[in-house]
């Protein structure tokens, strides 16, 4: 399927593994992408670029899902024009970054991410445009090169494929083509050295793995195991990033599984990692089944937040750590602060969370045990509290995964389908003062994992996770 057009030697002096780059250009009748599947925004960028005199490529993962006949995030632009060049030919551009500059350019919601091809670091001429750590992590990456040197900057074959509307040909400088066919995850160049530059290139192979269902090639995927700790340097703040969109790209489930393939769950929420490790109970459960809600609520076009997912993932921690502060005698309300206190402080060191899903993921699990106290006014005010939803969604959640809670589900589920007298006496059938459950209603439930149903609850799908 592929026809080599013509063949340019072209030596790699960065990765030995990749002697020669081979360009391949596959003409407009030997790849499935059209123009139409291309957001007006990108055409406008890739088209005004090459009015100005610049090239202007399709490239990452745009050209990737298009190949695979998925509905690409966004689109990301390669030229050889400068920030400042393409800042010039946009009104509604703005350069940001410091490691990579890149060029946002906006049209109404839509951001067109515009880079300069990358360069080789050999080409540096100070130490303004390109840095590296001691230990060779990439601290700075403002070179600007040709095409050929973009493509092997960039990290797997099948994200350094490229679109042109000249020709409306592909550019292939890696054999992406054949991994994207091969269904594989390949490093470009030598997998320890790029590791090195950035660790984070590990959490983006099982990331790309679980999002495309490709198999991580055998020397990409070897480094992993003993380059993971490289993880443990990386800033706080760019860790949050990425485990949001390994988990809220709606393939957790898949990505879950990598991660624990992989041990590099310890690297980005060891308390989780922990948890799975030691086998507390529902932990394993509970983390899949949280996975797949998500999932399927992404899925199903439904709201999804950072706290109701990092709540789940440090759920099983805080009751242990619960547990261990009643035993050492605090009193329940503040044993259970506390615990929500210190898992918090713990992974806050991993990845920063911003204060506002702190408080959200803290307001959860304060009312998991609020939930199950029913009687008398109570159900109505915890009804009206704001993260109700989410708590509820919660309750779901544990009992899905095999936890027992007396039906407790069930009971705030025929809450909020009976009218105002019904839940009156639905309150005062509660007995006790830690208002028991409703026996009555109380429903069997399938061992653990068993309800794959989506969040558990028909009638309440919309029930935002905010
Ligand atoms: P997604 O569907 O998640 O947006 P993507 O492939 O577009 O996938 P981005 O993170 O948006 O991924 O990055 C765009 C492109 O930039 C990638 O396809 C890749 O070519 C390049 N890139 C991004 N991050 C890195 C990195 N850490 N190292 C090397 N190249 C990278
Ligand atoms: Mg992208």
């Amino acid at each position: 399927m592929l026809k080599r057009l013509f063949s340019l030697p072209f030596k790699n002096p960065l990765a030995r593994s990749t002697p020669a780059i081979n360009h391949q250009i596959l003409p407009r009748d030997e790849h499935n992408i059209s123009r139409r599947q291309i957001s007006r925004a990108a055409l406008k960028v890739m088209q005004r670029l090459g009015d100005g005199g610049y090239e202007a490529y399709l490239v990452g993962g745009g050209v990737r899902d298009l190949l695979l006949k998925d509905q690409p995030k966004d689109f990301d632009v390669a030229t050889d024009a400068t920030p400042e060049q393409v800042k010039q030919l946009f009104r509604n551009a703005r350069i940001i970054g410091r490691r990579f500059k890149i060029v946002h350019v906006r049209f109404g919601r839509e951001i067109i991410e515009v880079t300069t091809f990358r360069g080789h670091h050999h080409d540096a001429s100070s130490s303004k445009h390109s840095a590296r750590s001691e230990d060779g992590m990439l601290l700075r990456d403002n070179v600007y090169g040709d095409i050929q040197s973009d493509a092997i900057r960039r990290d797997f074959t099948v994200n350094a494929l490229y679109y042109t509307l000249n020709k409306f040909s592909v550019h292939d400088f890696t054999n992406g083509m054949r991994d994207i066919q091969e269904r594989k995850i390949r490093m470009i160049g030598k997998p320890e050295t790029r590791y090195q530059e950035d660790p984070v290139r590990m959490l983006r192979a099982v990331r790309f793995a679980a999002k495309l269902n490709f198999d991580i090639e055998r020397s990409t995927a070897t480094p992993i195991g003993k380059m993971g700790p490289l993880l443990e340097n990386i800033p706080a703040a760019r860790l949050f990033e990425e485990v949001l969109k390994l988990f809220m790209g709606g393939y957790g489930v898949a990505v879950l599984k990598g991660l624990r393939e992989y041990d590099l769950l310890q690297y980005l929420l060891p308390a989780t990692d922990q948890a799975l490790k030691q086998q507390l109970p529902y932990a394993e459960a509970l983390f899949e089944q949280a996975a797949h809600n998500t999932d399927d609520r992404i899925q199903r076009d439904l709201r999804v937040t950072p706290a109701f997912i990092f709540a789940a993932l440090l759920w099983p921690s805080v009751q242990s750590e619960t547990r261990k502060l009643l035993d050492e005698g605090m009193p329940p309300v503040q044993a259970s602060a506390e615990a929500a206190q210190n898992v918090i402080s713990q992974q806050l060191q991993r990845t920063s969370i911003p204060k506002r899903f702190t408080q959200g993921m803290k307001e959860i699990w304060d009312l998991q045990h609020r939930l199950t106290r029913r009687q008398g006014k109570r159900a109505e005010r915890i009804f009206e509290h704001p993260r109700f939803r989410a708590a509820y969604d919660f309750v779901l959640l544990r009992e899905q995964a095999g936890e027992d809670l007396e039906g407790l589900g069930d009971w705030w589920t025929r809450y909020q389908d009976v009218d105002a007298d019904e839940r009156t006496r639905m309150s005062e059938k509660i007995s006790g003062p830690g208002g028991g459950a409703n026996r009555r209603r109380r429903r069997r439930r399938k061992p653990s994992g068993g309800n794959r149903g989506g969040n558990g609850s028909s009638s309440h799908n919309n029930s935002s996770q905010s």
